[in-house]
């Protein structure tokens, strides 16, 4: 399948369309949609995963920020298709029903700062499928003492299960982008370890700020080794999730 139309790519969007109905095909059948689920897509663009999507459901919120893209979609003329213009970013994910089943080949430029976005409101969401650079999921798949493994790691692992279904080679894109992307699957832990997460990402984000640097040093403005029972003399990528978790605590219990 060859999605059809005049719309021309625009990279500030990061706009790379689906245009592998076998892809397609896969991507739909991991969300493996239920009728009434609460779906939100971001970035749906001409509708690749939009229109298999919506033979499926009730209802599908979908959030573009393409004015172009808008108006192709409200011509598919769908009544169950909720559409709203704007930055995925600035959206207010309250307005919608929860638990939300989050989804989108996510427009590469801006895929961490809306996974972020997605940590903070991770309380009304039930789970998550995204496609993205396959460099960015093996990042934040990866386990301590991996080279990949850093802040995005530890940030995704600390709140989601995460792991990575499967891998889509350029060619399945209209661009095609230079990169291999995947698939990730994202699922909020059901008990919270953290207590503040932005206490835990300043620990997280001190710690790998100097990849070569010890803890120790990393962190010597937050923590000292007498304050911690986790070694300070490694560097943050030999730290498990569970310890960063630790040393967090550590840390609030000076603060
Ligand atoms: N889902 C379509 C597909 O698979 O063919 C398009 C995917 S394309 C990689 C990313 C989409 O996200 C584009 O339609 C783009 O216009 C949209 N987009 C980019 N930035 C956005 C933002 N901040 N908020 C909402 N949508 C955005």
């Amino acid at each position: 399948m060859t999605i059809t139309g005049n719309h021309k790519a625009r990279k500030r969007f990061g706009q790379n369309f689906l245009v592998d109905a076998k892809i397609v095909d896969r991507i739909i059948a991991t969300i493996a949609p239920k009728q009434e689920d609460n779906l939100l897509e971001i970035g749906p663009g001409q509708g690749a995963m939009t229109l298999p999507l919506l033979d499926k459901l009730t209802q599908l919120h979908v959030i573009e920020i393409d004015r172009d893209l808008i108006s192709l979609l409200q011509s598919f003329n769908k009544d169950n298709l909720i559409v709203y213009e704007g930055d995925a970013l600035k959206f207010d994910l309250n307005t919608l029903p929860t638990p939300l089943r989050v989804v989108g080949n996510l427009p590469y430029n801006i895929s961490s700062p809306i996974l972020f976005y997605l940590l903070k409101n991770r309380a009304l969401v039930q789970d998550m499928t995204f496609m993205l650079q396959k460099e960015v999921v093996e990042r934040m798949v990866a386990k301590h003492g991996n080279k990949t493994y850093g802040r995005l790691s530890v940030m995704m692992q600390a709140f989601f299960e995460v792991e990575l279904i499967f891998i889509v080679p350029p060619e399945s894109f209209e661009p095609a982008p230079k990169v291999d992307s995947a698939i990730v699957y994202l699922k909020p832990l059901r008990t919270n370890l953290i207590n503040n997460t932005t206490v835990f990402e300043k620990v997280v984000k001190a710690a790998f700020a100097q990849r070569r640097k010890t803890l120790k040093n990393c962190l010597k403005l937050l923590l000292t080794q007498e304050q911690t029972t986790i070694d300070l003399s490694q560097r943050a990528e030999m730290l498990s999730v569970a310890n960063f978790i630790k040393l967090t605590k550590d840390y609030e219990k000076q603060h």
